[in-house]
């Protein structure tokens, strides 16, 4: 997290900001998690060099980065996120940070996963979700990691998910959070008239 400068996943006016531990908005009603979150989770998804990841929740691209400074050139980071806007956002981001040559960023709606790269040694979800979409634990390598924030709208418990080598799921359930409700076919439907 010290190599990767978090002031530049931030919009202009809030780069002030850029390290105090708080989330901050970066439009469209969504926000960068705060600098412990981003750390609690990439130690609870324990990354190794040369690990092929998937991200669902792009945002500023900040997460990624960190990922892509982990996973070396040897790895590599797709990430998925719904608004379009923000997927330039963090194109941009990652562009001027240099891990756009580790990082592809993907629209669309990450609870279906990515078919087209799996399957994965760790996904990432960082945004709350009502349950754990099944495309995702069904793109799990053997011996792979799932961490995703399950809860309510309000309240969510990170979610470590295992597949083990003869491809037995594992779930823990560890700190508890609060995050942007994940939309999509396996996420909050109909979300904008709840909250
Ligand atoms: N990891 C980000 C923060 C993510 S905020 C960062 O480092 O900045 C959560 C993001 O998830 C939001 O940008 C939201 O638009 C996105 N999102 C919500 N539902 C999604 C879905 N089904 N697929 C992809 N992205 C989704």
């Amino acid at each position: 997290m010290s190599k990767v400068p978090r002031e530049l996943f931030i919009p202009p006016n809030l780069r002030d900001y850029a390290y105090v531990d708080t989330p901050l908005p970066i439009g469209y009603g969504q926000t960068i998690s705060a600098p412990h979150m981003v750390a609690l989770m990439t130690e609870a998804l324990d990354p190794r060099e040369g690990d092929k990841v998937l991200e669902v929740g792009t945002g500023s691209g900040y997460q990624a980065a960190i990922l892509a400074e982990i996973v070396g050139d040897s790895g590599h980071v797709y990430t998925i996120e719904i608004v379009k806007e923000l997927v330039e956002f963090a194109r941009e981001n990652l562009r001027r940070a240099g891990y756009l040559n580790r990082v592809t960023v993907i629209h669309g709606d990450g609870t279906l996963g990515y078919e087209a790269e799996a399957p994965y040694d760790r996904i990432i979800v960082t945004a709350a979700a009502p349950e754990i979409p099944k495309p995702l634990i069904d793109q799990l390598k053997p011996g792979g990691r799932l961490v995703i924030p399950v809860g309510d709208l309000y309240i969510q418990y990170l979610t470590i998910v295992t597949k083990d080598l003869n491809n037995n799921i594992k779930v823990e359930r560890d700190t508890p959070c609060v995050f942007v409700p994940l939309i999509g076919k396996y996420g909050w439907r109909g979300v904008k008239d709840i909250i």
